[in-house]
């Protein structure tokens, strides 16, 4: 969907982005993470060329993008970014519709796909005419990716979207993220530099360093294959064991034709949820339920271990 080939940017007389080489694939969830100031919002922004590239290629859907219209290409782009961007004189519906109004959607094709977003983000339908200001961080965070949703876009751009909100409403809108992720199918490369939003959202992850990347790969190979001491130190030697247990779910690792009286929890549960359930119930086995409630096995403490291993 996307491929960088030794693309730099200089601001200033100062290389921002250095002969970056980057592939995303059609259909991922690609993170880019890193220190501040590492180069990973401008790499995002050459994307739908809010910045320009000096050097190297950029190709987008095969194309090169520098012989796109740009505004042709940013209506095909979603953007999100955490400062959110919304219009304060137009109210949530017309805020949500900007591109889909700028496509010539019509009136009535418009209106329902604002009713459809307001309800994925979990958005109370009232709220669609007030204006920005009288909502929480929160709902302006998720009517900014509605916005970015609404016109359907092959690719979802998010800068620091949840970096404003608290644990709960971060935690939250993550999921909804990923559940839209896997529903829509679409292609998504966000931004962040909190190492756990990474780990939850990935399935490639990049992580940056000064203007160049250090490593990229699935999650789990750059907690236990780093390329180099800067990785190793990045992903936090202490907290290693935990964050790789945040990457398994209590359903693959429960163990089939067991069951167990007792407060269930669930098999989309990771299993670094699941060792602070085994703690704070103070047992070394929990039942699993699947989707449908329905009993799916046991989860034993060893297999933590064991799945610790397998990594
Ligand atoms: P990150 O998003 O990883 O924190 P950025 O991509 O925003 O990093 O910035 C990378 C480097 O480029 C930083 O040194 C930053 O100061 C510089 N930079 C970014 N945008 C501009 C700009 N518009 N003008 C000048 N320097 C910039
Ligand atoms: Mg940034």
């Amino acid at each position: 969907m996307i491929e960088f080939h030794q693309v730099s940017k200089m601001f200033a007389g100062k290389e921002a982005v250095r002969n970056l080489t980057l592939h995303i694939e059609k259909g991922s969830f690609t993170v880019l993470i890193g220190t501040s100031g590492s180069g990973k919002s401008t790499t995002l922004k050459m994307i739908n060329r809010l910045v320009e590239h000096d050097s190297g290629e950029i190709r987008f859907a095969g194309e090169a993008i520098e012989s796109m219209d740009a505004r042709a290409l940013r209506r095909r782009i979603g953007y999100a970014i955490q400062s959110i961007g919304l219009f304060p004189h137009w109210n949530v519906a017309r805020n949500i519709a900007t591109v889909p109004a700028l496509l010539g959607w019509p009136k009535a094709k418009i209106n329902q796909r604002v009713e459809e977003l307001l309800a994925l983000l979990n958005l109370d339908t009232q709220l669609a005419s007030r204006f920005p200001h009288q909502l929480s961080g929160g709902q302006q965070q998720r009517v900014g990716v509605a916005r970015a949703l609404a016109a359907d876009p092959e690719l979802l751009l998010m800068d620091e979207p949840f970096g404003a909100l608290d644990p709960v409403n971060r935690q939250a809108l993550q999921q909804e993220m990923l559940r839209i992720q896997k529903l829509s199918g679409r292609t998504v490369v966000l931004v962040t530099h909190d190492i756990d939003e990474a780990l939850t959202l990935a399935d490639q992850l990049v992580l940056m360093d000064g203007g160049e990347i250090v490593q990229q790969g699935r999650p789990v190979e750059l907690l236990t294959q780093p390329a180099n001491a800067f990785a190793r130190e990045f992903f936090g030697r202490s907290e290693l064991g935990v964050r790789l247990l945040a990457l398994g779910r209590a359903g693959s690792a429960a163990r089939r034709g067991e069951w167990l009286d007792g407060e269930p929890i669930a098999a989309t549960l990771t299993l670094r949820e699941a060792l602070s359930q085994f703690i704070a119930r103070r047992t070394d086995k929990l039942p699993v339920t699947d989707q449908q409630q329905q009993p799916l096995g046991v989860l034993h403490f060893s297999d933590l271990l064991r799945q610790q291993e397998a990594n």
